[in-house]
This record gives structure tokens, sequence and C-alpha cells, in this order.
């Protein structure tokens, strides 16, 4: 029902305009090229002849398809963001097309020999048979999120020319500065207006998710002292050794390289130091609030006790809370999930439901009052040169989104 090569063609014109964003620059959007795909978005729903289409001074687009019946309905939203991360080049992107898909090596770049290979991504040969579109070896794709945008795009076309399936009112959301953390920061939740809202960010088909991490920034600022070295006896405090025994009493395996699922970690990210003061950066993660707040004290404890040691104030520690599990405000609005669980199942996709292990603009729109788990986009290796996605998963995402209007409006 979805036209394959209008979807295909919809997404190249989106992965060829440049928007990628930049965490160092303090505008919104954080850089000018991604207003290129805002204004492009923009007027493609206005020629779609959707309601309400909007661009905001902050280059947040919203628009509504309008209920196809005159019954009270809730307005429920789909999300997604146009930038892409600023980790990886996305200029220039040549999107390849690689048609049934034989389930062997996948040459990116010959001259670079960049070679995409299910001896590296065994998941690749679960698409035997499909349609593949990759990189050309130099760049990101920008499938996270241009998938998700294309296929609620499709979605909104596809109902638009079928008013006979009933639904709701459906609004649509579209956002800057996801990459850098900052897409849910200016969304205006009110004037959104829906009941419940999902983001179409997630990675390979049948993800659902509703639980993301809790995330916190540390600082720990240890204080030395220090003195000429050949008469430092009983003198001298090398900050650095002091940050050492800081960094060596901490749960070696509650780190990200040893661990997975639900389980949280101290992450050292950064140390730069001298005898004189020496900061360690951290990144603190767990999905459990309580383990959270546990791993916040378990390093002033550290801290008081080194401290006690020498008698001296030596370490100070700053933490920032940065986004909460979303766990706490979809437990409430279950029935949420379970509607795109059912949707998924009666298009054929087994929903995989599982924590991520990360944030989501979700979550912070969950906090915001907007309840908003998120959907599968059907990318894979997303931030590299890797990334890939099948045709088939947008198409499969696109049918997902049209069951769920279709099923809201049938309880
Ligand atoms: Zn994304």
């Amino acid at each position: 029902m979805i036209q394959k090569d209008l979807l295909i063609k919809r997404f190249v014109s989106y992965v060829t305009i440049d928007t990628q964003s930049d965490e160092n620059s303090s505008t919104t959007p954080s850089t000018q090229e991604q207003w290129d795909l805002a204004h492009k978005l923009h007027q493609e729903l206005l020629d779609m002849g959707l309601s309400e289409v909007s661009i905001d001074d902050n280059g947040y687009i919203m628009a509504t398809l309008p209920a196809t019946v005159d019954k009270p309905l809730p307005t429920i939203g789909f999300i997604a963001h146009y930038d892409t991360t600023p980790d990886f080049s996305g200029t220039n992107v040549n999107p390849q097309i690689i048609e049934n898909y034989n389930g062997k090596d996948i040459v990116l770049n010959e001259e670079a020999d960049i070679i995409l290979s299910p001896d590296d991504f065994d998941e690749l040969l679960d698409y035997k048979g499909q349609t593949l579109i990759t990189t050309d070896g130099t760049t990101l794709l920008g499938a996270d999120d241009k998938a998700g945008i294309t296929e609620i795009m499709e979605a909104a076309l596809y109902l638009k020319s079928h008013p006979e399936i009933e639904h709701g009112p459906i609004r649509i959301g579209f956002t800057p500065d996801e990459e850098i953390g900052r897409g849910a920061h200016k969304f205006d939740v009110e004037k959104f207006g829906a009941e419940w809202a999902y983001t179409m960010d997630g990675s390979q088909i049948g993800e659902l998710e509703f639980e993301n991490f809790n995330a916190a920034g540390v600082k720990v600022f240890v204080k030395g002292k220090s003195v000429h070295p050949g008469y430092a006896k009983g003198k001298m405090i090398n900050s650095i050794h002091i940050a050492q025994d800081f960094i060596s009493s901490l749960p070696r395996l509650e780190t990200p390289e040893h661990t997975s699922g639900r389980e949280g970690f101290f992450h050292l990210n950064g140390i730069h130091g001298d005898v004189e003061e020496t900061v360690l950066e951290y990144i603190l993660r767990d999905h459990d609030k309580e383990h959270f707040e546990a791993r916040k004290e378990v390093l002033n404890n550290l801290a008081a006790e080194i401290n006690s040691q020498y008698g001296l104030e030596l370490i100070s520690i700053e933490i920032k809370d940065q986004y909460f599990n979303m766990r706490e405000k979809i437990e409430p609005v279950m029935h949420i999930v379970e509607l795109a669980e059912k949707a998924m199942r009666a298009v054929d996709v087994e929903p995989i439901i599982k924590p991520i292990r990360g944030g989501t603009d979700g979550s912070q729109l969950s906090f915001m009052g907007l309840p908003c788990p998120n959907i599968f986009a059907g990318g894979h290796n997303f931030h590299g040169r890797f990334e890939y996605v099948p045709v088939e998963s947008m198409i499969k995402a696109t049918e997902v989104i049209i069951k769920i209007a279709e099923l809201a409006a049938k309880k």
C-alpha cells in the first residue's frame, strides 16, 4: 500500500541535505544548514494540504491531519528530528541503493576499501532479499532520523488520500538539535496539543521503548598542594595521586564496557590535571531511580572519606542531572505502549521491548507533560559510515503509524 519508489525518493531527498547540529552553538537550530531541510519540510506539509502547518523561530515544525470521524477522540502525535549527529560528517551524503541484498559483503567505497560486512554486523543477514540504503563510506547516512521523518510524511500522505480510514486528530512534530540533547528544549507541548505522542527514532524493526536511563554529569575537583619536589616530604599533596585513589575506589566493573541491559554505570570520560588540581569528568547512568541516587551517594561518600583521611577539603563534587527515565511517566498510561504493540502485531512486526541505554527526546517530552514512547525507524549503525536502513523496515514503520491512528479510533 505504501509506494516503495516514492518513499525511497523522499528519503534520499532528505538525507542529501546536510543538517549536522553543533553543540558549541547557542542558537536554535544550532546550525544554519538545518533551516534548508526545515523549510522544505514545512513546504511539503503545506503542499500535502495538512492543517495548522507552522514553523516557529526555532525551527520547530508542526502540522495537523484532521480527524475523519465526528466523535471525540484523543489527539495523538508523531515526532522525529531532522538534524544529524556532529560526531560524523553529514556533508555530501551519497546514498547507495542495494536491491535484493544477497547477504554478502557490500563494498561502500572501493578506493578506501570500506566494506559493510555481515562478518561485522550479522543482523545484515536478516535483510537478505530486501532493499538496503547505505552510505558511500565517507559520511553517515542520516536515517537517524530522516527515516522517521520519511515514515511520518508517508503515513500522513496515505491517510490524507484514504479518508475512509477512521482516525482522530493526528499531530506531526519535526524538531532540530536532538543529537546535541536539545531537541525537546523549546518544544511547545501546549501548542502541540496531543494527549500523547511517539518519537519515530528507534533503530531496528520492532523496537518499542518506554524506558531510558536516568542521567547525570559529574565533575570531581581534586585540590593538591605544590611544593618543590626536593623538599616536599610531608608537605606536598599531589592531586593526581588523590584522583587516582578516587578512581580506583569506584567499582571497576560498573563501567560501560562491563554492563548491559538494565545495569547502570559510572563512566569516567575525561581527566585533566597537575599537582595543584585534577578534574575528573564522569557520567552516571542507571534505569533505576534509587540506584541512580545511590550512585551519587557513593561519589559523595568517597569524597568525604578521602577528605577526612587528610583532614582537608581536597575533593569537591558537582553533580548535574541531565535527564530521567520516562518509565514513571509512561506507566500510568501504559495503554499507549499497548496500542503501539497491537499496531505492530497487526502489520506482522514482532515488538521488541527493551530499555534504552541512553536518552531520547521522548524522555524529556514525557517529563514536560507529553508521554512519548519511542518506535523503530528501521536504521542500523547510527552516527557513522556503516549506517544503513532496509527500505522494508521503513515501510513497516509507516504502516505502524497508520495502524496506530486507526486503532486509537477504535477503543
Ligand atoms: Zn535519533
